[in-house]
């Protein structure tokens, strides 16, 4: 239906006035080289598959039960994981929706919650669904967050951790930072790509804020299935954080849906889970492609932020982001960009399978021996 069929005269005034998040495009035909956003260029562990495989077998009759409500399996495997309570974890379809769960939770209260004026643009949309008043702290000029800008009265506060689209990393120390000063507020770290975050100088450094959820009981955390666990399509996302925390979750969402995770996508994400020798080495991989990929684009003459994700954020030497955005898609290549201020001369590129990013550098180097471009 066109744009200009739509009849809004039944709308409530609320639908009407959203404006939905825009996620990057995913175009239907095959030859594409897809940057845009940032799923996994591998696949995920077959465990994955098998799982659902015998639910399908062994348990199709099942299906027609209501899956397990507070998916208990799941959220065990995940406490076994990072060596904390069950009660300390909550799981939901995607981690948009454990967020969006989070800002009714949360920031539905008398004061804005504060968030990085360059972050992921669901939260100004989450603000907007509820009626949150965000306010957008500035980024440093070099893009980092100072956590001495958040000092000001509000319900929470959410940051990315790496940052997106930019990459770069906030420490452990100024996370503690802020949660000690906004101790009646709660402090969200959105780890969507903590998974990437070791480089190799930081190894051993702890880099997930869920090393601190016993420490601060203010410090939610959530995370996702959709990036380093290549299951975007499957829609599983997690918080973790003090036991009260996730019992305000589990109410709000057993105020809207009691069963956002259906019964393939639990033992999917389960098996996963358990598949830690899968997920160390894909990770380590898309690490090491972001390395050659960063370094390959800095030899191209761009400015590259160091990333802590499975992406890169770059800026061509001219700054025309829009004209090398359009002639890489001329080539079957699609990236982000961002037309937004102090960021519309980045790209935002998704770290491929080698072969994908050495199509992008051939296509790049290409550019650049035109006289306009690049
Ligand atoms: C991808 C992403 C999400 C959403 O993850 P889903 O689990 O797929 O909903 C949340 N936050 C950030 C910063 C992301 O990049």
């Amino acid at each position: 239906m066109s744009e200009s069929k739509i009849d809004t005269r039944l709308w409530s005034s609320k639908a009407r006035n959203l404006s939905p998040y825009v996620p990057g495009e995913q175009p239907q035909h095959n030859n594409l080289c897809k940057l845009n956003t940032n799923e996994n260029p591998f696949p995920p562990s077959p465990k994955v598959a098998e799982a659902i495989a015998k639910v399908l077998e062994q348990q199709a009759d099942d299906l027609r039960l209501y899956p397990a409500p507070e998916s208990d399996d799941l959220r065990q495997a995940l406490a076994q994981l990072y060596d904390i309570d069950v009660n300390q974890v909550f799981v939901g379809n995607g981690s948009d929706e454990v967020l969006a769960l989070v800002f009714a939770s949360f920031f539905l209260k008398e004061r804005p919650v504060l968030a990085p004026d360059i972050s992921y643009s669901f939260y100004p949309v989450y603000a907007q669904t509820f009626g949150i008043d965000l306010i957008q702290i500035p980024l440093e000029e070099d893009f980092s967050v100072d956590p001495d800008a958040y000092r000001q009265p509000c319900s929470g506060i959410i940051i990315a951790n790496p940052n997106a689209p930019t990459g770069l990393l906030l420490s452990l120390a100024d996370i503690r930072k802020l949660a000690s000063e906004h101790s009646n507020a709660v402090v969200v770290i959105d780890e969507a790509y903590i998974d990437f975050a070791q480089t190799e100088e930081e190894v051993d450094d702890e880099v997930s804020a869920v090393s601190l959820i016993n420490d601060y009981d203010n410090i939610l955390v959530t995370q996702t299935f959709s990036k380093s666990r290549s299951l975007a399509g499957l829609r599983v996302g997690m918080a973790f954080g003090n036991a009260s925390l996730i019992e305000a979750l589990t109410r709000m969402k057993n105020s809207f849906n009691s069963f956002p995770l259906d019964k393939l996508a639990q033992a999917g994400a389960t098996a996963s889970v358990l598949d830690v020798e899968y997920f160390e080495q894909t990770r380590q991989q898309v690490i090491d492609l972001r390395q050659s990929l960063t370094a390959e684009l800095m030899a191209l003459d761009y400015d590259v932020l160091p990333s802590h994700a499975n992406f890169v954020f770059a800026r061509p030497k001219d700054g025309n982001a829009t004209a090398v955005t359009s002639a890489l898609r001329e080539q079957g290549i699609i990236v982000r960009h961002f037309e937004k201020p102090r960021i519309n001369e980045y790209l935002r590129i998704t770290v491929g399978t080698a072969e994908q990013n050495q199509r992008l550098i051939d296509a790049l180097t290409a550019l650049q021996a035109e006289p306009d471009v690049g």
